[in-house]
């Protein structure tokens, strides 16, 4: 036993995180997900928000997701990002609700606000799940790539609670319910640490611009130069995608990293991936696993993404990059 006393509740509580009144798609992911590992089992599903203003139009989103009840925090403190402040609100909670499982979404945000979390509630974090399980005894048993994705490791957390796990986009479909959530309205949690000032909200509108499904154009290491990013660019305006790209791309300097899928990026879950140039290594295909269609153009048949790819086009990325916009521009 930790110094943490292990409380058996079985209840869950997940992390709403919102920009502008928008709920972000990974969690509402996660209020599927939680649901369902509650099951028939009695277990409460709780949420938890922050938000500068509590809007008519935010509360009406939270009221209908399939909670029993959701707390929310609101305050000019959280009009910008800053995880500090986010966890504050987020320990405040879970001290209030005492859930035995704490789910966050694994975005750049959620990444962040988790391990700040855990160190009030004297409890660990597994990063990145991409897959949630519970056992008949309770245990939460989290499922994430581990040793560069060579392995899938499941980690349980027996002595401590909440169990929280950060759970990549992608992983669980959100099922539109029909709820009717009671909604409490907290004054703002101040940080026990205040945190220096930073300007990251941009980063949070980015990743709210994450794409629920549709079309995914995924540039890779095939690229010759930065500028020549502007011809995917266009593929994608052409297509009416969200670019993104391999880790090749950010190392080079050339897409931030909210850009980047895979392991250590994000996951990705489109009705079709269009990838130019990107080899297909385990790392990649960790981010891709929700894809339902993969189109891949490469000039090397035997890459492993062209091999698992539904259309493999053997060939020069820029030709076909070129192609398809003539023919969109030819049909539009
Ligand atoms: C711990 C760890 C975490 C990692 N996390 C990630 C991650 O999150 N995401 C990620 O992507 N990688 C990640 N990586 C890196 C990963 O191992 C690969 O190095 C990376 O995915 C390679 O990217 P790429 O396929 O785009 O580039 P490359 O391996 O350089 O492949 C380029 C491909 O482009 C093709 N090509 C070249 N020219 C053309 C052309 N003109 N037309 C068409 N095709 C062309 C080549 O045949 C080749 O297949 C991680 C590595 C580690 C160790």
């Amino acid at each position: 036993m930790t110094n943490n006393t292990v409380r058996n509740s079985a209840d869950i509580l997940v992390f709403l995180q919102q920009a502008n009144g928008r709920i972000h798609p990974n969690s509402l992911e996660l209020v599927t997900a939680a649901n369902t590992l509650a099951g028939g089992s009695g277990a409460r599903v709780f949420g938890v928000a922050a938000a500068e203003t509590a809007s008519a139009g935010l509360l009406e989103s939270l009221r209908r997701l399939a909670l029993c009840e959701v707390d929310v925090y609101a305050g000019e403190q959280y009009k910008n990002f800053i995880a500090e402040s986010f966890s504050a609100a987020l320990v405040d909670c879970a001290q209030r609700r005492r859930p035995g499982t704490l789910l966050v979404g694994a975005t750049p945000e959620g990444r962040a606000v988790a391990p700040i979390a855990a160190v009030p509630l004297k409890t660990g974090v597994t990063a990145d799940c991409t897959a949630l399980a519970i056992d008949e005894g309770g245990l939460l048993l989290q499922t994430r790539p581990a040793y560069g994705g060579d392995i899938m490791a499941t980690i349980v957390t027996p002595a401590a609670r909440p169990q929280i796990a950060t759970v990549r986009q992608g992983i669980f479909t959100h099922k539109p319910s029909c709820g009717n959530a009671l909604i409490h309205i907290h004054e703002p949690v101040l940080p026990k640490v205040f945190p220096l000032p930073r300007v990251v909200n941009k980063q949070m509108e980015d990743a709210a611009d994450a794409p629920e499904s549709g079309i995914v154009v995924a540039v890779g290491g095939g690229l010759r130069k930065k500028e020549d990013l502007e011809l995917f660019f266009a593929v994608n305006r052409a297509l009416g995608g969200e670019l993104f790209c391999s880790r090749s791309l950010v190392e080079r300097g050339w897409l931030p990293h909210v850009r980047q899928i895979g392991l250590s990026g994000r996951s990705v879950a489109p009705r079709l991936l269009v990838a130019f140039g990107i080899s297909g290594s385990v790392q990649f295909f960790a981010g891709i696993q929700g894809a339902r269609r993969v189109f891949a153009v490469n000039t090397d048949e035997s890459a492993p993404l062209m091999r698992a790819a539904d259309c493999p086009i053997v060939g020069d990325m820029y030709a076909v990059a070129d192609e398809i916009i003539a023919q969109t521009t030819r049909s539009g």
